[in-house]
């Protein structure tokens, strides 16, 4: 697969922080919205709350200067406004109620704005005599029957609500009845830590409000024309008005805000829920610090990202688990999918390996079996060939006593004939000797038929060697080979038969002769040794030995160095043969000193053991 380009990486990247960063923003709206939201709740409680009390205060009043405005010392003084005796009925009067009403001031104003008496007539700041045609509540209630108007008094410099009624006497309007109540107490109602409570005029001036700095400020920049109009009124008298650098928006969700300027608008931010009283013509604003919504609103996008980053972190975690443990499993299955398709290989190479060698395997078993036929063909040819010569031999040997014999016999005949006994007799003699060297030759042959079958038994070594010197006496004798027999100390039994054995001995006493024939040193060595549970018995001559490619050979039935009658090629094969029958062995070696050593290797036997006839 192609890994994607660095550029794209960083693209991914932006715009997957970019989609955070709009994601954030958008909670953080929302959250902020629902903070706003409570605040202004809350604000809204509190502004339902002041206005009732506001209404309240104001309703308890409202009346009063009408019904006061009915009262026979106002109605009087106004007829003769400049009579003392009336003027301090009036005023006593004025006084009187003012104080039973809990109202702050209550006086009466001529038509001209005068004031003609007050209940403050004996304080310092007596209204009496002062003139307020200028203020709203005189020139409204002359005009329609009634006025209101809070202002801060230009006299006593305190603020206060303005009832007017107007004072009709005799069906003409002479004045107005003025009740003026402190509004003071409403301040200290609404104290409060954090948010602000205000009272605002037509101009967006502070009029009332629970904390003192914004007092007399002003919203928004007071122009000449906002002041020449609050100047006509003369509301806030002669205190000295301020401004309130502060400004109003509305923010997404549509909530009005008003926050100050510089580095510090947000700490000095206000969510505002106003209201405007239309009796009162003021508005009633309730600001509630947005430091607390602002915090919170942040608090919650940030624990809601702390929990999203946690998830994003833990389904991060889980797939890369995941994704190693597929990684695993894959290379795992990679690994199988190898190791099968390598054993398919193998298995696919051992069966080829296998049919190749099973077609060897039958090849050679082929081969084999052809060796085998051409083996015992040849066997049974040289077996015919062997035949042949035996019989040649056979012939050889037994014709010519034959024939001598039959000579012999017509001799002695003849001889008889001419009574020539002594003659006779000696020609007897000869075919006797004649005879018994046939049947010492027939015995031979005979011998040389095995019976492997027969039992083993424990021969006295000694015993077989002499019989054995004893059948080859003659020969001995006449070749003028002499045996050397050295059979140690001990009397050694061997495990055999004891013709056969004697057999073996035979032949290989009779070949030694062979091979010692013309030569110088005609002697045998015959020995005998007892190695543990074997015997070692060595024939040794001082013929010419074995040559070495032959000493394998030599062992083979029908093989034979020796001229035709006088060797079958028989003697060793069967000799090792019967070795073996025995348990033991017949092996061959040339002496370091010329001529050839045959070894005969046979089991001992304990001397205990009846010796069983053969
Ligand atoms: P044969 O004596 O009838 O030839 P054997 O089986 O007895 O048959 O002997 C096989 C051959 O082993 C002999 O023809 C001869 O060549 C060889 N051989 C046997 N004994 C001796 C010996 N003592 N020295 C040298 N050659 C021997």
């Amino acid at each position: 697969m192609r890994q994607p380009g660095k550029g794209l990486i960083w693209a991914g990247a932006a715009f997957a922080l970019s989609m955070l960063a709009l994601l954030t923003w958008l909670a953080h709206q929302q959250a902020l919205t629902r903070s706003f939201q409570d605040l202004h709740d809350r604000g809204q409680n509190t502004l339902n709350l002041a206005e009732s009390t506001i209404r309240g205060q104001l309703e308890r009043f409202e009346r009063l200067p009408e019904l006061l405005a009915d009262q026979r010392a106002v109605r009087s003084l106004l007829l003769a406004p400049r009579d003392p005796d009336l003027i301090m009925a009036a005023n006593t009067y004025l006084r009187d109620t003012a104080e039973l009403l809990g109202a702050s001031d209550l006086y009466v104003m001529y038509r001209d704005g005068e004031t003609l008496a007050a209940s403050n007539f004996d304080q310092p700041h007596s209204f009496v005599g002062g003139n307020f045609a200028f203020r709203p509540y005189f020139f409204d209630a002359m005009e329609h029957g009634q006025g209101r108007f809070y202002a801060l008094g230009t006299t006593s410099d305190k603020r206060g609500y303005y009832f007017g009624a107007a004072i009709d006497v005799a069906g003409q309007r002479r004045g107005v009845m003025v009740l003026k109540v402190d509004v003071d107490d409403l301040e200290t109602a609404w104290a409060s830590e954090d948010l602000r409570i205000i009272v605002t005029d037509p101009e967006d001036i502070v009029f009332l409000s629970n904390r003192p700095d914004w007092l007399f400020h002003a919203f928004g920049a007071l122009t000449p024309e906002r002041l020449a109009r609050t100047q006509e009124t003369r509301r806030y008298a002669n205190a000295t008005l301020g401004e309130i650098d502060f400004q109003t928006r509305r923010d997404r969700a549509g909530f009005r805000l008003l926050s100050g300027h510089g580095q510090d608008a947000v700490a000095s931010e206000y969510l505002v829920v106003k209201s405007h009283m239309p009796q009162a013509d003021w508005t009633v604003q309730v600001l509630l610090p947005t430091r607390m919504a602002r915090v919170q609103a942040v608090a919650t996008v940030a624990i809601g990202l702390l929990a999203a980053g946690l998830f994003a972190l833990t389904a991060l975690f889980i797939w890369q688990r995941r994704r190693q443990l597929a990684l695993r499993l894959e290379m795992e299955q990679a690994a199988k999918d190898d190791l099968e398709r390598q054993v398919t290989l193998r298995t696919g190479q051992l069966r080829a390996a296998n049919v190749a060698l099973e077609e060897e395997v039958s090849e050679r078993r082929a081969t084999e079996a052809q060796l085998r036929k051409t083996q015992s063909e040849l066997v049974q040819a040289g077996k015919l060939a062997a035949l042949g010569q035996m019989s040649a031999a056979l012939s050889h040997e037994f014709n010519q006593p034959l024939g001598a014999a039959r000579n012999y016999a017509e001799n002695a005949q003849l001889l008889l004939e001419q009574d020539r006994r002594d003659e006779a007799q000696g020609n007897i003699a000869r075919i006797l000797g004649m005879i018994d060297r046939l049947t010492r030759i027939s015995r031979h042959l005979r011998n040389f038929a095995r019976k492997p079958n027969q039992q083993l038994c424990a021969v006295a070594l000694a015993e077989a060697i002499s019989e054995a010197q004893e059948l080859l006496g003659w020969r001995l004798r006449k070749t003028g080979v002499t045996l050397e027999v050295d059979l140690g100390e001990a009397p050694v039994h061997v495990v055999a038969g004891p013709v056969r054995l004697q057999q073996v001995l035979v032949n290989l006493i009779s070949n030694a002769i062979d091979a010692v024939e013309g030569r110088e040193d005609k002697r045998l060595h015959l020995r005998a040794q007892a190695l543990g549970d074997r015997v070692c018995v060595t024939l040794r001559d001082h013929g010419p030995g074995v040559a070495e490619g032959l000493q394998a050979r030599i062992f083979d039935p029908f093989f034979s160095t020796k001229e035709v009658g006088k060797g079958l090629g028989l003697g060793l094969s069967i000799s090792y043969n019967i070795m073996r029958d025995f348990g033991g062995a017949l092996s061959v070696e040339n002496h370091p000193e010329g001529g050839a050593v045959f070894t005969l290797d046979l089991q001992a036997a304990p001397v205990t053991t009846a010796e069983a006839a053969e």
